[in-house]
């Protein structure tokens, strides 16, 4: 049993302090080590099934030059224990303010580097950013980029190194917020961006846009020996899970708890107990794990969003597992394999 949550855990240092500097960023980009991971529509362009991760000279190339892969590829070290990881490439996927940027193959020239590229850390001397090709086409992105295929990280994440999966979804939950972050949504201006990306200013009002998060909490219920399940309305008939809900405005998290197991499954919850975290870029998401106690094992679902819910003995939830694993419908890179894994243990009562 795992204590390191995938997606988390990220040894890239983010270099918050230097950021604000365009010309900083800017010799950065121009490293002979730097690297950038290309997205198209918060999908990594791959090659081979592997992430690509390209030179940061992608960021200035011209639509009609030659695609040209970063001369020393990044080689993730596979399967390497949880703390033994080597560092994160880091993605490096901004440009200096005013540069252009020429980002579609067949269309025209695009600005705003910093509006399509993000700046993600740095590792060691070189820097690690991403770049949004999503105005392409996803065949033009392809040839762009110099890669076979788009793909989601997620589905990727098992495969890959903690660190680079950390890599990976922190890229594309920055170039996500930064495609959708284009306007103030005060005065309805442009926004631009700058600190290679994480920060937008409206070019009308002044606002400052900072990226944001959705925090939502997740929770292992329990009574007695057994713990709260639910199936959502659609789902098939076997697909338990626990129970969340995005954390709501003048909310703590752990009345949010409280309020999403009694609006869901009519339970009513004494102890609330923080577990643990995850980052969940997918688009905006930060996960918060909980550990619960039901004061009644009385269940009234509310019909809305679940079909049933249940309470479940340790055999019967490693039943249910197992039948995932058998039908290949199991995911484990959430926190809800990890709250029920730990609860499974018997670790933290
Ligand atoms: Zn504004």
């Amino acid at each position: 049993m795992s204590d390191q949550l995938p997606y988390t855990g990220l040894t890239l240092d983010r270099a918050g302090a230097n950021r604000a500097d365009a010309s900083w960023l800017a010799d950065l980009l121009a490293h002979p080590d730097s690297t950038v991971i290309p997205y198209w529509r918060d999908q990594v362009l791959a090659s081979g099934g592997r992430p690509l991760w390209t030179g940061a000279e992608i960021v200035h190339r011209h639509p009609e030059s030659k695609i040209n892969r970063h001369p020393t590829p990044i080689d993730w070290p596979r399967a390497v224990p949880p703390g033994q990881g080597g560092g994160c490439a880091g993605v490096f996927a901004g440009l200096g303010d005013g540069d252009e940027v020429a980002v579609d193959v067949d269309g025209p020239v695009v600005g705003d580097v910093w509006g399509r590229a993000v700046f993600l850390g740095i590792r060691g001397e070189a820097g690690v950013f991403a770049l949004d090709l999503s105005e392409m086409d996803e065949q033009a992105a392809l040839r762009f980029a110099g890669a076979d295929s788009v793909v989601d990280v997620r589905r990727l994440v098992s495969g890959l190194d903690p660190d680079e999966a950390a890599c990976l979804a922190y890229a594309r939950g920055l170039l996500h917020w930064n495609r959708n972050q284009r306007f103030c949504g005060a005065c309805g201006s442009a926004a631009a961006a700058s600190q290679g990306g994480h920060l937008r200013t409206c070019e009308g009002c002044g606002k400052l846009l900072f990226p944001r998060i959705e925090p939502a909490v997740i929770v292992l219920v329990e009574f007695g020996d057994r713990c709260l399940l639910g199936r959502h309305r659609g789902a098939a008939p076997n697909a338990f899970s626990t129970l969340a809900g995005f954390v709501e405005i003048g909310e703590s998290l752990e009345d949010a708890v409280r309020r999403e197991v009694a609006e869901e499954a009519g339970v009513a919850v004494g102890d609330v107990v923080y577990r643990a975290s995850q980052a969940w870029p997918f688009p905006a998401g930060l996960m918060l794990g909980f550990r619960a106690v039901a004061t009644s094992p009385d269940i009234s679902v509310d019909r809305e969003e679940l079909t049933e819910a249940r309470w479940f003995t340790r055999a019967e939830v490693i039943a249910l597992q197992q039948e995932h694993v058998a039908a290949g419908t199991h995911r484990g890179d959430s926190i809800e394999r990890y709250l029920v894994d730990r609860w499974l243990a018997g670790a933290d009562p």
